[in-house]
């Protein structure tokens, strides 16, 4: 089990207890959690133990510690809080960016978030207010995606930044800081923010070609791609 780390973070509350047993369902969603984890980290979207992932189980809200390299995650370091924040399970200090993974459960139907450090979406967050629509997958993630103007690393400022860029989208970019996606399950969290990569990497290597601009594309153009995207794929 990773070293529980209850001296970081002041503006935590650290676990008053170890919580209460872990649920069979519980127990499966923190290894799909781990894995998903770990797969930011083999996809290049993270650089050691920066960036989080949550995934809610009715309730309760299960999420990676803070500071603790994923590979060093078993299943008995569940981590788990409810949607007050409050520690249920576990004893590890859960993310740092609490604030924002709550505040997408309580204001969404989503199941789960996925908060990266992808270089060239951090990168686009430096340069524009919104990622310039340069790709029809725009649509898959509800419009242009906006960029959360900054504010400190784990605060509530950060959060409320990050919910209004989040209106009727599934992803936003945070200022000079990286990536926010949500999503039905994991996987999904976990595409919509490979996706956001990609489209981010795209407008970078268009927009440098000296002398030329990219075309882009209207914000219909986005919404009908988008409901599309909404059957695409094999049916049944
Ligand atoms: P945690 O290790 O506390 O999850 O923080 C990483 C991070 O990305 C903060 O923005
Ligand atoms: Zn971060």
């Amino acid at each position: 089990m990773a070293e529980p780390r209850r001296d970081t973070h002041q503006d935590h509350t650290a676990p008053e207890a170890w919580g209460r047993a872990v649920r069979e369902a519980e127990a499966r969603a923190w290894d799909a959690l781990v894995a998903t984890a770990r797969r930011t980290v083999a996809d290049g979207l993270v650089v050691g133990t920066s960036g989080n992932v949550s995934t809610r189980v009715g309730d309760t809200v299960l999420v990676t510690p803070s500071g603790v390299p994923y590979d060093r995650l078993t299943p008995d370091d569940v981590t788990g809080v409810d949607l007050e924040g409050r520690q249920v399970l576990g004893s590890l200090l859960p993310t740092s960016e609490l604030p924002m993974h709550l505040a997408v459960y309580r204001t969404t139907d989503a199941l789960a978030v996925v908060h990266t450090h992808a270089v060239h979406a951090t990168a686009v967050s430096t340069l524009v207010p919104e990622l310039p629509a340069v790709h029809y997958m725009a649509g898959a993630l509800g419009g242009a995606v906006r960029v959360a103007p900054y504010a400190t690393y784990g605060t509530d400022a950060l959060a409320a930044h990050m919910l209004r860029a989040l209106e009727g989208r599934s992803a936003c970019l945070l200022q000079n800081h990286g990536t926010l996606t949500h999503g039905a399950g994991l996987d999904q969290a976990y595409d919509r923010t490979a996706q956001l990569e990609w489209m981010c990497r795209l407008w970078l290597t268009a927009a440098s070609v000296p002398g030329l601009t990219p075309s882009l594309l209207t914000p219909d153009q986005l919404a009908e791609a988008g409901e599309r995207l909404r059957g695409y794929g094999q049916r049944g």
